[in-house]
């Protein structure tokens, strides 16, 4: 883990003097080492550097972006079990991430209130709800609980009848996959009579290394499905060349792109906001460019819909306009 934002600076050979630095703020800095390690040195305008520096643009006011943008704190007072969709209920297994990427729309996120002994009242309501067959273990993120107590709650999950599928969101295996190389959790997984999908967080092909390559290797031969959700983010991936690239190297380490995220309005990240229109005409380049399979779904969270919302195109006619 990097200490501290001197740290950082000190590696990627930039002088704090010379970056829009917020030393201060209410959601920390947090880094590991293997990230950091895939900063270009020297260049302020790093792709990775720029989701996990604290920016003075945090502090400024964005209309139509608050603390609650999807409606979860609303929807839940205790969130460690957060049921929007139906068949699937999501699980917030920790409060925890190995990195605080500063677009993050649970950076306000009361995640104390998420603590591990809520989670035998999130598996009682799974268990006497047959409509959930799929469980989410999400966060925070999950990987950054230890291995044991994360094979206890799979194995939880699995005494549940009615669930057939796990699945886990996490950032870990591309920001620090030594930590998510976990052999006995591997195994676990491997002889789990449920479906197994991870979906990793991946937002610039940087980000993949020849490590998370090996991970996923490993996972892959455990039986599990492997994903990747981006966020669109201003001037680190948002061209079509970005996305292509970041498409083809997923692809390369066995992972298919599922969701590219609008960004979710939260406060602090309108700096990193890209418009429907511009999203749009990436996705009509990437669908020009590549197979169908490797062309994520562009989507956006609307605060009370059933389903994370596809992006339509902002120029057709009777569709509602859009920003
Ligand atoms: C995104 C999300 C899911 C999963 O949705 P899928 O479309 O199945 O990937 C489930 N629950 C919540 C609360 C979510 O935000
Ligand atoms: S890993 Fe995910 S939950 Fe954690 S800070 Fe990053 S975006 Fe937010």
């Amino acid at each position: 883990m990097i200490q501290s934002i001197e740290q950082l600076c000190d590696l990627v050979e930039l002088s704090p003097d010379d970056l829009p630095i917020a030393f201060d703020t209410d959601f920390p800095f947090k880094v590991p080492k293997h990230f950091a390690n895939q900063i270009e040195k020297g260049n302020p305008n790093d792709p990775l550097l720029k989701q996990i520096l604290p920016g003075l643009a945090e502090n400024e006011i964005y209309p139509g972006f608050s603390p609650d943008p999807v409606g979860d704190l609303a929807a839940n007072p205790h969130p460690s079990l957060i049921h929007k969709y139906h068949g699937r209920a999501l699980l917030i297994a920790s409060p925890r991430c190995d990195i605080h990427c500063r677009y993050c729309f649970r950076r306000h996120f009361p995640y104390e209130q998420a603590k591990q002994q809520h989670w035998q009242a999130a598996l009682e309501s799974i268990a006497q709800d047959p409509s959930i067959k799929e469980v989410i273990l999400s966060g925070g993120d999950p990987m950054s609980l230890s291995e044991n107590a994360l094979i206890a709650l799979i194995n939880d999950i699995e005494a549940i009848p009615h669930v057939d599928t796990l699945r886990i969101h996490s950032r870990t295996p591309i920001v620090a996959p030594h930590k998510a190389n976990r052999p006995q959790l591997l195994k676990t997984l491997q002889q789990s009579r449920l479906q197994k999908v991870l979906v990793v967080h991946c937002n610039h092909a940087n980000e993949l290394t020849s490590e998370s390559a090996e991970l996923m290797q490993q996972f892959r031969q455990s039986d599990v499905l492997l994903l990747n959700q981006t966020v669109l983010l201003k001037d680190i991936n948002d061209s079509a060349n970005a996305l292509i690239a970041l498409s083809k190297k997923l692809f390369s380490q066995g992972i298919l792109p599922y969701y590219c995220h609008l960004l979710d309005k939260v406060s602090g990240a309108g700096h990193f906001e890209i418009k429907n229109a511009q999203a749009w005409a990436i996705f009509e380049q990437m669908r020009q460019t590549l197979p169908g399979y490797l062309v994520p779904r562009f989507v956006e969270e609307i605060a009370g819909e059933p389903y994370k919302t596809l992006l339509t195109d902002p120029s057709s006619q009777g569709i509602k306009p859009t920003t």
